[in-house]
């Protein structure tokens, strides 16, 4: 840390605050004075809305993104021991949260559009296999039709992690309404942000959302505890605050893929090599990554131009500490270790002004001129 605060922020939550203003003071005033605080009213108006936007049956809010992915998994019947495939490539909670249960994460590479190799997956099924965990990363949906066909044809669960891709499509249907269950976190950091950690669980499959409504709060229901649950209820102040912003997300998207738009075309003839979006997918951008050249110093180059920028992720799950009984070295993931060396992040958020996103692009541009 310089300790200077940057011009242009990775993320700007006090903007997005101050932004909403009134809106905010009213969701905040809201979900106390309801009076429910956790579990009431106001979390199954959110549940019914989600629904509504994602165009899937059934959704469960539940305390985090990696609860949700738990609790769908389980709910799902993956049991101890299971195997779930799953790229090195994602945050770290996709890999926990196979582990937390008692299945086994076995980890596939990914291709060079950031994602799950679909090929790769095919390849690490095995007797044990269960179920396969897709991560869409930064916004951009997996190749859903050939994970499905994979899925189908080896009897496999899809987990979706859609933590990153709330909003995103592919071939206009909802990402996470694809899978056996869509796991969403409504973390400060992400496109749908509440005002401290929540999560939600899409499925088509009435069975399955009971359960993870009875898991969600100790296991019990009217003819009793059926089974032991956990403690992940959303509580009524994040309710109403998703409820306010589920509202305004149009706007936030649509500033976000401005965004990322100018970015493609600035940087068109720069060193680095950014995604596009494809034509089967709307992506609604949460991480702008691009490969660059030089990584560290770009990073460097630009911390000191005020621009402040994140990688996802510089070290991949596998060559983590925690995963070090996992059996993984590095040389087994080689598109992920590569992409890892190279990957940057740039502020994509919806405070930041075209104005602001030509300054990022020139300062990069600025550094391959310098060499
Ligand atoms: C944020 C995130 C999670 C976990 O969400 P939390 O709400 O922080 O628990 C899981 N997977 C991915 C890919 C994420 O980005």
């Amino acid at each position: 840390m310089s300790g200077t605060v940057p011009e242009i922020p990775f993320l700007d939550l006090a903007a997005q605050a101050a932004e909403e203003g009134e809106a905010l003071q009213a969701a905040l005033a809201r979900g106390v004075m309801d009076g429910g605080w956790v579990g009431g009213p106001l979390v199954a108006e959110l549940e019914a809305a989600l629904a509504a936007a994602l165009g899937t049956p059934h959704v469960v809010a539940v305390s985090s993104g990696t609860d949700a992915l738990m609790l769908g998994m389980v709910a799902a019947g993956i049991a101890p021991g299971d195997e779930v495939i799953t790229p090195p490539n994602s945050f770290v909670a996709s890999t926990a949260a196979i582990r937390h249960i008692g299945a086994v994460p076995v980890f596939a590479d990914v291709a060079d559009d950031i994602n799950i190799d679909p090929d790769a997956v095919a390849r690490a099924i095995g007797p044990r296999t269960r179920a396969i965990m897709p991560v869409h990363l930064g916004g951009r949906v997996c190749d859903m039709d050939r994970i499905g066909e994979i899925a189908q044809a080896h009897g496999l669960l899809v987990i979706e992690d859609a933590a990153q891709a709330f909003g995103s499509k592919f071939q206009d249907r909802a990402a996470g309404t694809f899978g056996t269950v869509g796991c969403f976190s409504t973390h400060p950091a992400k496109n749908l942000n509440g005002v401290g950690d929540g999560g939600f669980v899409a499925t088509a499959d009435a069975a399955i959302a009971d359960r993870i409504r009875r898991l969600r709060s100790h296991g019990t229901t009217p003819s009793g505890v059926v089974e032991f649950g956990f403690v992940s209820r959303l509580d009524n102040v994040q309710a109403a605050v998703l409820l306010m912003r589920l509202q305004r997300l149009p706007s936030v998207e649509a500033r976000r893929r401005r965004n990322a738009d100018l970015y493609l075309r600035l940087l068109q003839d720069s060193p680095v090599r950014a995604v596009p979006e494809r034509q089967h997918e709307y992506n609604t951008w949460s991480t702008f990554r691009v490969e660059a050249p030089d990584r560290d110093r770009l990073a460097a180059h630009l911390r000191q131009a005020g621009i402040q920028t994140a990688m996802h992720y510089p070290v991949p799950i596998h060559l983590q500490p925690a995963a070090a009984g996992l059996g993984y070295k590095a040389g087994d993931f080689p598109e992920t270790e590569r992409q890892a060396a190279h990957t940057l992040s740039l502020p994509v958020h919806q405070s930041l002004g075209a104005e602001a996103v030509a300054r990022v692009a020139e300062a990069i541009g600025s550094f391959y001129r310098q060499g």
